[in-house]
């Protein structure tokens, strides 16, 4: 069994300390984008006075597939999980203020994919109630890995440094977001959400296998779409098509629908009647004030 050596001492922020003394806290961007699986999940404020996550139980089932396919131990039931997160959520929530809840199962033992050991850590961060403000998007030079690399399905940290390179790129070009091609040269996703585009009529996104995460808010926007009799097909997009696209979102549990203004420099239309349709239905659906069946919420508190 190969098994790390712990010296005495380590040189760290300037000096010598001993080995124990040599912490990384959770927050910081090494531990955060390093080696472990995690979840971000919304939570919005009801009209009766509780508060819901969206999807919770699919978010759960995605951590327990991440979790497999990098072999890292994890065993809390969902009830556990989402105690872990209600007691967190319902410490640090304000009224009148939304939250997002980041659940990270970090590797905290092992070696080498040996003896591995994981602590699930949930941080929450609150969130201003506001319809997202339209964005420039990018399509960055780096490129999405493929299944054979870093798959995009498991929603690893490690893999969101391809994400941050193409954000250091977008900055430059006044982008907010950037899209990841994949090595085909088609779209794959953006940095932390999927993209939809409307051709005459039609939302295209690409399927998974495209390299973008399995989404649970592109499954929600695929529901909406079904009942509001809006064409949604799940195919392989070109470049190109992002560009002569009528219409442009990207969507997440984080992003929630946000619109494109311009793609690679290139105004879209002011009026996106689609995606904004989209947007609205979703919008009233997580806030509980329009409830739609594929959008289930996971509620705290007794409400009223
Ligand atoms: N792709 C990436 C890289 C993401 O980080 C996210 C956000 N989790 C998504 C897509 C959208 O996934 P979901 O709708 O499940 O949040």
């Amino acid at each position: 069994m190969i098994q790390l050596q712990k010296p005495k001492f380590v040189y760290m922020g300037g000096k010598l300390r001993p080995w124990d003394e040599a912490m990384l806290h959770i927050g910081c961007e090494a531990v955060t984008r390093g080696l472990n699986v995690f979840e971000g999940v919304k939570g919005y404020w009801q009209p009766d006075g509780r508060f819901g996550i969206v999807r919770l139980h699919q978010h759960y089932e995605r951590l327990c597939r991440s979790a497999r396919l990098l072999h890292i131990p994890f065993d809390r039931t969902y009830d556990e999980y989402m105690r872990a997160i209600f007691d967190l959520i319902g410490t640090l929530l304000e009224p009148e203020r939304d939250m997002w809840a980041r659940t990270t199962l970090f590797v905290t033992e092992g070696y080498w994919g040996e003896n591995t050991v994981a602590d699930l850590v949930v941080t929450a961060y609150h969130q201003n109630k506001q319809i997202p403000q339209p964005i420039n998007l990018g399509v960055s030079t780096w490129q999405r890995s493929a299944d054979v690399s870093l798959p995009a399905r498991i929603k690893t940290s490690t893999n969101y440094q391809v994400g941050r390179l193409a954000r250091i790129e977008g900055r430059v070009q006044g982008c907010q977001d950037m899209v990841l091609l994949n090595q085909w040269g088609s779209v794959a996703e953006a940095t932390g959400s999927c993209v939809l585009i409307v051709r005459e009529g039609v939302v295209y996104t690409p399927s998974a296998t495209e390299g973008a995460l399995e989404s649970i808010t592109l499954d929600i926007v695929e529901a909406l779409a079904h009942s509001m009799e809006i064409k949604f097909v799940r195919r392989p997009i070109d470049r190109t098509e992002l560009l002569v696209a009528d219409e442009i979102a990207i969507c997440g549990t984080l992003a929630e629908i946000t619109l494109v203004k311009s793609i690679e420099g290139l105004s879209l239309a002011k009026e996106a009647p689609i995606l904004r349709a989209l947007q609205d239905r979703y919008f009233q659906a997580v806030r509980g004030i329009h409830p739609h069946p594929f959008v289930e919420l996971e509620c705290l508190g007794k409400g009223v």
